[in-house]
């Protein structure tokens, strides 16, 4: 694989352009095409022969649109190809207040969450931060987005892999996706989901970028966390919530909690009262979600009805609570499950 040239950011791109003999505005051509999500080959202000010399060292499309699936709902899922070959996915969603894509960032996962497709073959590799921005600026601009008018305008890092399994090239990317001549999405329109890597935790409160922090409890407690999620035996409850605490204190956002249900696992009476001891009065919100069932495991969704039932009882309880809608869910719902269901179709990757 060549190298990546979105990995760069505006000062890379001018050294870059520089150590070709190109004068320095070139530099800004060139950021300015890729991050409106051109190819190197379409940027066209540049000459010929100066894309031809990119080009033997940097990957034209080092992320495309393999396969495009349409929900009723409006809602977009992608299977994007690597420019090795690799597969990952990434979800379009339209609401009111903007549009929402969720994207991957590591190549499968090795945090083993018995409910996630996205773990079913492990970690394949680490996505770097030009091609996890490149997710964004190629849906971006599939949709007629630009600079000016972004047609994505929020993010959640919630497709395949731990983002702070892959710290480094995520927080590259956040500074990037971020940054004012770009397509500079706020970061208070970003989300990070983390399965609860708490020293990584830490760092990402002293970063400076204010996004809104998600983390997947799924539980209330250790013991029951551990029978579905492995990083639950690393890393205690007790000392997540001090991270969040602290990621409270250094940004001013409140965080939140992903809680998928799962039928006899996490959704009766005792455990809602377990959350509730263990989150009033934190400035923290639990999304609930009914779980996406996963056909390689046997873990089962709750209905509807149910669902609500354990909503209500957290709400009564105290605690800021939602259960978020289902979307897209005639279209492999699930992070993990686009992938995994290709991978099957194609005897395995
Ligand atoms: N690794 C990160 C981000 C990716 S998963 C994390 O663990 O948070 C994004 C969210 O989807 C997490 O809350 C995860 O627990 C949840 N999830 C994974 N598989 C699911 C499924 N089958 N049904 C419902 N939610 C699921």
């Amino acid at each position: 694989m060549k190298e990546i040239l979105q990995d760069l950011d505006l000062k890379g791109l001018e050294s870059l352009t520089l150590s070709y003999g190109e004068p320095k505005f070139r530099a800004g051509q060139l950021y300015r095409g890729l991050m409106q999500g051109k190819k190197i080959s379409e940027i066209t202000d540049l000459s010929k022969a100066f894309r031809e010399k990119l080009l033997e060292r940097f990957e034209d499309e080092p992320v495309r649109i393999r396969e495009t699936f349409r929900s009723k709902d409006g809602t977009e899922k992608y299977l994007f190809e690597l420019a090795d070959g690799n597969l990952i996915e990434g979800v379009f969603m339209r609401y009111e207040y903007g549009n929402t894509q969720c994207v991957s960032t590591q190549v499968g996962c090795r945090m083993g969450c018995l409910f996630c497709a996205s773990t079913l073959g492990g970690l394949i590799r680490n996505l770097s931060s030009g091609e996890i921005l490149c997710e964004v600026l190629t849906v971006n601009a599939l949709h007629g987005g630009t600079l000016r008018k972004r047609e994505v305008t929020n993010l959640v890092l919630m497709g395949s892999g731990e983002p702070l399994d892959n710290y480094d090239n995520t927080v590259a990317f956040l500074r990037a996706v971020t940054a004012e001549g770009g397509i500079n999405i706020s970061p208070r329109n970003i989300s990070l989901s983390t399965s609860g890597i708490v020293p990584q935790m830490y760092r990402l409160a002293d970063e400076g970028i204010p996004l809104n922090l998600t983390v997947s409890l799924h539980n209330a407690r250790d013991e029951d966390r551990a029978k579905t999620m492995p990083i639950a035996r690393k890393y205690k409850i007790a000392e997540i919530l001090d991270a969040c605490a602290y990621y409270f204190e250094k940004t001013g956002r409140r965080y939140i909690f992903e809680y998928a249900l799962i039928a006899g696992e996490n959704c009766d009476r005792e455990h809602g009262e377990a959350l509730i001891r263990l989150l009033k009065g934190r400035p923290c919100h639990v999304n609930l979600i009914r779980l996406n069932e996963v056909k390689e495991r046997h873990l089962q969704s709750i209905d509807e009805k149910e669902a609500y039932r354990f909503l209500g009882l957290l709400q009564k309880g105290g605690l800021s609570a939602t259960l978020r809608r289902r979307i897209g869910n005639d279209i492999g719902g699930a992070c993990g499950q686009l992938r995994a269901g290709y991978l099957e179709k194609q005897g395995g990757k």
